[in-house]
């Protein structure tokens, strides 16, 4: 139960903003050649909700929103499914605290 002084995750994270570099994603998802556990996973991992699953059943990733937690990084390690860099310098998340 939240009392009056409590801040939900989903009002923390709305006053962080994006910067989307066009065209130059930082995450791209290689064709599919890992358990189905994995890409599950993704989808349910995200904090920002990056990964959908697409309707021919493979997982897509828009990484607009992203917040370089590296979860999926981590998740995917050695499998060669994600292409995974961070945003070039002024672009991706900008975290505001307090
Ligand atoms: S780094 Fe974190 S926020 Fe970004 S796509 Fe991966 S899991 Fe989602």
């Amino acid at each position: 139960m939240l009392d009056s002084m409590s801040v939900k995750v989903e009002d923390k994270l709305y006053q962080n903003r994006y910067k989307v570099d066009e065209g130059r994603p930082h995450v791209c998802i290689a064709p599919h050649t890992v358990p189905e556990e994995v890409l599950l996973t993704l989808v349910k991992v995200c904090p920002a909700g990056c990964y959908q699953r697409a309707d021919d059943g493979t997982v897509e990733v828009i990484p607009d929103g992203c917040m370089e937690c590296g979860t999926c990084r981590v998740l995917t390690e050695g499998t060669g499914l994600l292409d995974w860099n961070y945003p070039r310098g002024g672009y991706g998340i900008q975290f505001k605290f307090g």
